[in-house]
């Protein structure tokens, strides 16, 4: 499906008309069809739009000042005509042009869109907690009116364009005549939201979420003489921090962040040595939809003196910071910086490692003095975070003593030096073990032997994990292990039930080593080898990678992303402890060319590729054989 709604249904008078799409189309029917407990946002939303159209227009006249010269007092207007019922919304920013209506007002246009639609599910009130996550932008107008006209004009364009829709499938664009620059939206209110003809109510909603906006918002026919001015009109970030609400921070988040949930953190710093800056910066809550979307925008804003440059200032913060919001505003880069030329500008690089710095620190503050509120900041981004440890070996280690991850002791997330406190005695490793899972990580007949002698294991299920256990081979001079990797020396560590097992052992490792010989005899090529199991306690069989080899999980990974083609032998190990095994071992003792043996080999092997979710190579063999085993046991009943 195209992302774009540029077909023409239909060109009429020199008015076209197209369709929206179609994930639009799914968001203006939940938008007009729920009843949506806070339309009064829909304010919010066209003023935050207002205030982005400006700040663009301005920085756009930095290079081109004859763009604002005849009208350079940006603002955003609101006013009201009661008998018409409608509310304007206007303001003289940047404008859009015919096919910036188009796109922004036909599509949507954001990353994670396409994830968001998945997840709606047809049920209101999900779905409505849902978008409000996500934010409907523009399309919120729709809430409170049946009918809503935008006239715009592009700063250094002839033609003004508009735009008109009922919210319904469709809109119409038409050339018109009109002199002011910017944007000038008009809602036809519907039957029943009359409350916002009334000025008082929206000098209101505009206080309760728009005061934070830097340029004036002015109210038309409040009895005032002319327009007046409704909100500070002053950039946030300016004012001291005792002045500013928890309120107001939060509705500068959503304006800035484009998100819709309680920020997380909010760090308001102003820097006075050598390098002077404002940071007003937030971690959301929760994840956003497009958190690993190539596509993904929304970063840091930068801003010089107030004035706006970049929306997305990557060169502000790595890629495994991405999920921190907000803005920075230096006073010491020159007002014509490039966006271009940020990456090579030693202030913005300098501001960058102050940044990283500091929100590191306040993420080791919250990790050690409030530790639940730090299990919900890594839920959602711990598995960015991760992505720094392999790539940037500058924050390395503070990244590795920030690391929480999920063990076989607890719900609680453990740092690594919560498991080093916590080793047994004698263990010398950290464990872990990785896949896609956490309950089947739990369940892994790899951990069964380290569970047993009450050796807590780590649990990791984000991919990334693979790849920072590639650069990161110990902490606090403990090897880092993986349980599904090369052999595991345990007898250090004693099981309760050790010395009776010893005799045991003892006895049957003949007939053991004779089941090894018919195993490696029936699986040939299939395996690397196969070896008595230290690690296994219950299971009777489970593969492991061989010590130099890629570890399981990993290729696994690879091999889904086309990135391998051929996957190495695994060894199979199996447990002497078994019944299954202790059986067939006596058998192999007593009979080693028995045909049982071969098909048994085969059928354990296969389970075993279950187990670790591979797939087994020969399916219906598989199956044929099971029905033959079990064909066999029924007999015998
Ligand atoms: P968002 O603001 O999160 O991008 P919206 O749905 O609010 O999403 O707006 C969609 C896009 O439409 C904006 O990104 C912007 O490009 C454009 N737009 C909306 N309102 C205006 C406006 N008043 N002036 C200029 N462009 C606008
Ligand atoms: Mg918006």
């Amino acid at each position: 499906m195209s992302s774009k709604a540029n077909f023409d249904d239909s060109v009429k008078d020199g008015a076209e008309t197209k369709s929206f799409q179609a994930e639009v189309g799914k968001v203006l029917d939940l938008v007009v069809n729920s009843l949506y407990s806070n339309k009064e946002i829909f304010l919010r939303e066209l003023i935050s739009n207002g205030s982005d159209a400006c700040d663009r227009l301005r920085y756009a006249a930095i290079t081109e000042p004859a763009l604002i010269k005849e009208d350079p007092e940006l603002s955003i207007k609101i006013s009201v005509n009661k008998k018409g019922r409608t509310i304007t919304v206007a303001d003289n920013g940047i404008g859009m042009s015919h096919d910036d209506l188009i796109e922004n007002l036909g599509t949507i246009a954001r990353s994670g869109t396409a994830a968001f639609v998945e997840e709606l599910t047809g049920d209101s009130a999900k779905d409505m907690t849902l978008i409000g996550q996500f934010g409907v932008g523009f399309y919120s107008a729709f809430m409170v009116a049946d009918k809503v006209t935008v006239i715009s004009s592009k700063a250094g364009e002839e033609t003004s364009w508009q735009w008109q829709s009922e919210g319904s499938g469709a809109f119409t664009i038409t050339p018109i005549q009109r002199e002011n620059r910017g944007t000038h939206i008009e809602l036809h209110l519907r039957k029943g939201e009359s409350e916002f003809l009334d000025t008082e109510r929206l000098r209101h909603i505009v206080t309760t979420y728009s005061d934070h906006i830097a340029h004036p918002i002015q109210l038309d026919g409040t009895g005032v003489e002319g327009t007046e001015t409704i909100n500070s009109a002053a950039a946030l970030w300016t004012r001291p921090k005792r002045d500013i609400s928890g309120d107001q921070y939060k509705e500068f988040y959503h304006h800035v962040a484009h998100s819709f949930d309680e920020p997380w953190l909010t760090l308001h710093n102003k820097a006075e040595g050598r390098l002077q800056y404002t940071n007003l910066l937030f971690i959301p809550t929760s994840k956003p939809y497009d958190l690993f979307d190539p596509a993904r925008k929304h970063g840091v804003k930068l801003y010089v003196k107030r004035v706006f440059i970049t929306d997305d200032c990557q060169e502000l913060m790595p890629a495994w910071m991405r999920f921190v919001r907000g803005i920075v505003d230096s006073e010491d880069l020159p007002l014509n910086i490039s966006r271009e030329t940020l990456q090579r500008n030693p202030v913005v690089t300098k501001i960058r490692t102050a940044l990283i710095k500091r929100v590191l620190g306040e993420l080791e503050k919250k990790a050690v003095k409030s530790p639940t509120d730090f299990a919900v900041f890594w839920e959602s981004f711990g598995a960015v975070l991760k992505e720094g440890i392999y790539e940037d070996a500058d924050y390395r280690d503070r990244l590795v003593d920030l690391l929480h991850c999920h063990s076989t002791k607890g719900d609680q997330l453990v740092s690594l030096a919560n498991y080093v406190e916590r080793m047994k005695d004698g263990q010398k490793e950290i464990y872990y073990i990785s896949g896609e899972n956490m309950d089947a990580l739990r369940n892994s007949p790899q951990i069964e032997g380290l569970v047993a002698r009450d050796v807590e294991v780590l649990l990791f299920n984000d991919p990334v994990d693979e790849f920072w256990t590639g650069v990161v081979r110990e902490y606090k001079d403990k090897a880092l292990r993986s349980v599904t990797r090369g052999d595991i020396d345990l007898t250090s560590l004693s099981v309760a039930a050790d010395e009776t097992e010893g005799k045991k052992k003892s006895r049957s490792s003949d007939d053991v080593a004779s089941l090894i010989g018919a195993f490696k005899l029936a699986l040939g090529e299939e395996v690397s080898d196969v070896r008595i199991s230290s690690r296994l306690t219950d299971s009777p069989v489970c593969l492991v990678a061989d010590e130099g080899a890629i570890d399981i999980h990993l290729e696994r990974l690879l091999k889904q992303q086309n990135r391998l083609n051929e996957v190495s032998k695994r060894v199979l190990e199996i447990n002497p402890e078994n019944e299954l095994i202790k059986s067939l071992a006596a058998r192999a003792k007593e009979k080693p060319s028995d045909p049982v043996l071969v098909e048994t080999a085969k059928l354990l092997l296969d389970q075993a590729r279950i187990i670790e979710g591979d797939t087994v190579t020969d399916a219906s063999a598989f199956s044929k054989r099971m029905t033959e085993m079990m064909a066999k046991s029924f007999a015998k009943v």
